[in-house]
């Protein structure tokens, strides 16, 4: 059977979605490449965030058709996801040893469209049409080939965004919201704890939207002990899922992405108060701290509002991690705008925070405002904000040495294989020397040493 290597570009949506697709190539007999070299199918799952990310992938594209097609012509090639999606055709167009390409509804596909190609049946494939219930077609699990114990796992719970920030071109490369049932997530939840998962991370371009269009309440059993628990408030639906979720036994840590600041109700507030294994860490992407700016981005709150969240989140979980996203030099940001984004982040005290220079995106509304900031503003403003997020994050991470903390043992360090790493609650990573028993383990360690968003443990008070 052919081999594929499929490589991806930008969020951990993407990630997943990669995941899901060799999984199902796996299925069907494929067997994984370890690199494009020797790969029979080279798939690159794409990235439109930004212009940078689409111009690496089609550079990539170029490289790969220079380079290996030489050596190996039969070699199929496609491109898939956000940029997929959104050039279609074009891509064939302009790059024409390009095979396949695979809009954001249409993964689950890709092991016919490349058998079809593979067996010379057909030439090239285009799709990228939008289909009815593909947010539920994205459920195979690789869990690390199977070779290793996978700790944590990424489930999609649903596609899409309807916020269409005015910077954001992800509303037209992932469609509208659609969610998957809740009784469909959770069996597949239950699923991979019984193949030894701790941590689960629920996962959607806006998951705090998740069931708003698509299902309607009616559709979503709970057990009667879950909806009791806050008899007050009225628990939106992605609260109810969390809620479910939360029932299976032998699941540790429940973590989800991307929510959006607008989505944290009092139910979702209450939810880190009351549910033991939801972490305690809330990414709540704030992209500007000027209520001038907020509005021109589309966002749907206020400073205020957001300092409101933020406030309410440390009441009901005072040891929680909060992280955001920022993007410096969005058009018509002036210099007073960008103080008030430093002047929230001092505020809030975020523990990390990704700041994005604003990228124009085409067909995107903000891409057409007056006032676009010129390139050296944009990274004059990332560096000094990039500054002040360092020096709070620094202090955040020296608070930690002496502690005692619970981490959850994910496996070897990405930067030095030789020791372990996990992951507090609050969502900081910790290394350590220990050894391979430990992973999957929930251990307490003691932090003797914070590096840049990295924290040490003691081995000493590690049972080895
Ligand atoms: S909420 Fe997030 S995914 Fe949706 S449009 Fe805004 S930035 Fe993009």
């Amino acid at each position: 059977m052919p081999s594929v290597f499929i490589k991806t570009y930008g969020c951990q949506m993407n990630e997943r979605d990669s995941e899901a697709v060799a999984a199902q190539l796996v299925a069907k007999g494929y067997t994984l490449a370890p690199s494009e070299a020797v790969a029979d199918v080279i798939l690159l799952n794409t990235c439109s965030v930004r212009d940078f990310a689409e111009q690496k992938a089609i550079g990539k594209m170029q490289n790969i058709a220079a380079d290996v097609r030489k050596h190996h012509p039969e070699v199929v090639l496609g491109f898939m996801g956000c940029m997929a999606q959104s050039r279609g055709q074009e891509l064939i167009d302009r790059l024409p040893d390009v095979d396949l390409v695979l809009g954001t509804q249409k993964f689950h596909h890709a092991a016919n469209y490349l058998d079809e190609i593979l067996a010379g049946r057909r030439d090239k494939i285009v799709d990228v049409a939008a289909e009815q219930g593909s947010e539920a077609t994205i459920r195979e699990h690789l869990l690390n080939g199977n070779a290793q114990k996978s700790v944590t796992a990424f489930v999609s719970i649903m596609q899409g965004c309807n916020q269409y920030c005015t910077f954001c071109i992800v509303p037209y490369t992932r469609g509208e919201e659609r969610s998957r049932s809740i009784p469909d997530i959770v069996a597949e939840c239950r699923q991979l704890v019984s193949q030894g998962v701790k941590e689960i991370t629920l996962l959607g371009q806006i998951v705090t939207s998740y069931g708003k269009r698509g299902f309607g309440r009616a559709e979503l059993p709970l057990g009667q002990d879950a909806q009791q628990r806050v008899p007050t408030t009225k628990k939106t639906s992605f609260v109810q899922l969390l809620d479910a979720v939360h029932e299976i036994d032998g699941l540790e840590r429940i973590r989800f992405t991307a929510p959006h600041p607008k989505g944290y109700g009092d139910d979702l507030i209450q939810a880190y108060a009351r549910l033991p294994q939801l972490v305690g860490s809330a990414h709540l992407p704030v992209q500007s701290g000027s209520d001038r700016v907020l509005k021109l981005m589309h966002r749907g709150y206020t400073r205020e509002r957001f300092l409101g969240i933020v406030r309410k989140l440390r009441r009901a979980k005072p040891d929680i991690g909060i992280t955001t996203d920022i993007i410096v030099g969005f058009p018509g940001e002036t210099e007073d705008d960008f103080e008030q984004t430093l002047s929230l982040a001092r505020e809030v005290q975020f523990d990390n925070a990704y700041i994005f220079k604003y990228s124009q995106r085409r067909d995107t509304p903000a891409a057409e405002m007056p006032g676009q900031v010129p390139l050296k503003i944009r990274e004059e403003r990332n560096h000094r904000l990039l500054e002040t997020i360092n020096e709070i994050g620094k202090r955040k991470y020296d608070a930690f040495v002496g502690q005692r903390t619970q981490i959850l043992v994910e496996g070897p360090s990405k930067k030095n294989p030789a020791r372990l790493a996990g992951r507090t609650r609050c969502n900081k990573i910790v290394v350590f020397d220990g050894s391979e028993r430990h992973r999957g383990q929930l251990l307490d360690v003691k932090i003797t040493r914070a590096g840049s968003f990295t924290l040490y443990g003691d081995p000493a008070i590690v049972n080895l």
